[in-house]
């Protein structure tokens, strides 16, 4: 593989060759000073139906390889003026959260200290929380933009406060969101609260339901998400289950009634003047994937977070 730190191109370099970090770009040991880092986040034993979400970042960097460097709509080479790397995967301990999450804060909290954005690959949505406790403690109480098909603010699942279910929940008490300028999007299906998405308004967010999403259209919805955040620190949690699982079949806990790949991709990039500082992509379950449309999907929401940046940095916004 070639030192640029542009991707291999497949002209010269097959796709099936030198796989393993996303996009085959170098490793964050061979990059001075990167902009953003990937970071594989293997947990998955918080999930409340199906697991399997642990052997979710490595398909979805294997099947990264076929993502190529310049973003047509966007009008930009993503690796051009920004610097990328792959940090690998955080050590976690399946089946134990609370080692997990230390894990989590001390190997994204000096990547966070040092201005890069990281770029998660989850794993089951519990690891949400101990990201946003490593952004917090740079950051302060961050606005929070969460696409979902559920809200995950239960207080408890089967007793247990930390879970997939109660990650937004946790941030809250913990003050490591902002509620009053964080926005819930897409959320759907059968519940058992029927009041679930009135809790959530209770709590200080505002949630904008599927169906709502589906009313309003998404350019509307954009803008809301963008009035919402104004020019704060924002994190972006993207869980797999807001597309629908005709799109997206393999993930833990799926919602039919959910939004295609066109129009989730073309929501994601008019967010691209918000002020990022971090990304996480959840619930990428491989074992119930078809073809690998969901990891491609979610490599994908990857490469449009990082044409997002890279259209910032070209502008000189960061
Ligand atoms: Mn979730
Ligand atoms: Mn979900």
């Amino acid at each position: 593989m070639s030192n640029s730190k542009q991707p291999a191109s497949a002209l010269s370099s097959p796709r099936f060759c030198n796989t393993g970090t996303f996009m085959r770009m170098p490793r964050m040991k061979d990059v001075e000073n990167p902009d953003f880092v990937i970071v594989g986040i293997p947990f998955d034993t918080a999930a409340s139906y199906r697991t399997g979400a642990r052997f979710g970042p490595a398909a979805i960097r294997s099947i990264s390889a076929m993502i190529k460097p310049n973003n047509v709509l966007m009008g930009v080479n993503v690796l051009e003026g920004l610097k990328g790397a792959d940090y690998g995967d955080v050590n976690i301990t399946p089946g134990y959260i609370l080692p997990t999450y230390d894990a989590i804060e001390e190997e994204l909290q000096p990547i966070v200290n040092a201005g890069i954005v990281p770029i998660s690959l989850g794993g089951d949505h519990s690891i949400t929380l101990a990201e946003l406790r490593a952004v917090a403690k740079k950051f302060g109480p961050v606005s929070l933009v969460h696409f979902d098909s559920h809200a995950d603010i239960c207080d408890e699942v089967f007793g247990q406060k930390y879970n997939h279910g109660t990650p937004f929940r946790r941030a809250l008490e913990e003050g490591l969101i902002d509620p009053s300028h964080s926005i819930q999007v897409g959320m759907r299906g059968s519940l058992y609260d029927p009041d679930e998405h009135k809790l959530a308004a209770q709590l200080g967010f505002k949630l904008i339901p599927g169906h709502k999403v589906r009313e309003m259209g998404f350019d509307a919805v954009a803008q809301q998400i963008i009035q919402r955040v104004e020019r704060r620190p924002v994190f972006l949690t993207f869980d797999i289950d807001f597309v629908d699982p005709a799109y997206a079949p393999g993930t833990g806990t799926p919602e039919v009634g959910g939004f295609t790949s066109w129009e989730t991709l073309s929501m994601l990039r008019q967010l691209k003047d918000l002020n990022f500082a971090g990304f996480d992509v959840v619930e990428v379950l491989p074992a119930f994937d078809s073809g690998e449309i969901t990891a491609y999907m979610a490599a994908n929401i990857c490469f449009e977070f990082i044409s997002m940046l890279a259209v910032q940095k070209k502008n000189g916004l960061r």
